[in-house]
């Protein structure tokens, strides 16, 4: 299940690099998850590194993206080409 940023975000930013797969950009209101590139942290990560850094807890599972473990490892393994995953 990809991850998205409620309206909570103060765009602090400090998500934005954390993020290895480069799904965090700056939006309108708030910053913004592509969720094309949120794999929740699999492939990088134990936790979401977003929420793990966030000040107030803005980034959450979407329901409208339900995912599998196994469909996030293969999303990771598109934007990562070439590399192995790190896996917890
Ligand atoms: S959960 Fe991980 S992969 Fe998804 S946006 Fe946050 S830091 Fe990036
Ligand atoms: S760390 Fe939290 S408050 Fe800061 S930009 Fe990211 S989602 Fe917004």
């Amino acid at each position: 299940m990809a991850y998205r940023i409620s309206a909570d975000c103060e765009k602090c930013g400090s998500c934005e690099p954390e993020c290895e797969n480069q799904a965090i950009s700056e939006g309108g209101e708030t910053y913004v998850i592509d969720p094309e590139r949120c794999t929740e942290c699999i492939g990088n990560y134990k936790e979401p590194r977003c929420f793990e850094v966030c000040p107030v807890a803005a980034p959450e599972r979407d329901p409208e993206r339900k995912e599998t473990k196994e469909q996030l490892l293969e999303k990771w393994r598109k934007l990562h080409p070439g590399k192995e995953p790190k896996l917890f």
